[in-house]
């Protein structure tokens, strides 16, 4: 393992952002992003699962075959990985994007899991972690299956998932609570201008 690197000495910030699939990260730091109020930049992770309709290579992520991102990992070309869901598919941050951006002096943000934040965190110590958290479990479960994109099985993989994930909420230093979004949008707005 890589020892640890400051990120202020790149020059950017590297800002995590964790929280349960269909918590709204998305939606959050889109917001936050269009108000152009800091430097952000989104960090395309690479992917084994299967491209949702709508969804773009390179954009939303780099869609991957199992193959290539085993070889890719094996090349060390990743700052973390993992299998999000147990037996599915692998998620990853390639490191040479990250590490191109913070010296472009942007702030960059990886919406990983829990499991791939604590990994961030090893590399880059003083990288932001903030956890967006639901106001709860029955509201997430409601958000979840109105987006409509997953199968029964694939839903309960994540709420069985976000249960998990709920109870490393107090790892990050900032939570923010995704209730009525304008409120959750000051709040990382907040958080962002002290950090
Ligand atoms: P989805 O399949 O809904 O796009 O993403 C599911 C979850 O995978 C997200 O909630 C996010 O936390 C996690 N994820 C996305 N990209 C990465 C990544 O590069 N690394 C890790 N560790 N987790 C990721």
């Amino acid at each position: 393992m890589s020892s640890p690197q400051s990120t202020e000495r790149l020059g950017g910030k590297l800002i995590i952002v964790s929280g349960p699939s269909g918590v709204g990260k998305g939606t959050l730091l889109r917001r936050v992003r269009e108000s152009g109020l800091f430097p952000l930049v989104m960090s395309v992770s690479a992917t084994t699962r299967a491209m949702r309709p709508g969804e773009r290579d390179g954009v939303d992520y780099y869609f991957l075959t199992r193959e290539d991102f085993l070889a890719r990992r094996e090349r060390g070309e990743f700052l973390e990985s993992f299998e999000v869901y147990p037996g599915g598919a692998l998620y990853g941050t390639l490191t040479e994007p990250v590490t191109r951006r913070l010296a472009e002096g942007k702030w960059v943000v990886l919406e990983i899991d829990v499991k791939g934040a604590r990994q961030v965190l090893k590399t880059f110590p003083d990288a932001v972690s903030i956890f967006v958290q639901p106001p709860s479990f029955k509201d997430l479960e409601t958000r979840l299956r109105g987006r409509g994109t997953e199968s029964e099985e694939s839903l309960a993989k994540r709420l069985a998932q976000a249960e998990s994930e709920l109870a490393s909420a107090d790892e990050y230093k900032y939570r923010v609570v995704n209730g009525r979004l304008d409120d959750a949008v000051a709040d990382l707005t907040a958080i962002l201008k002290k950090c």
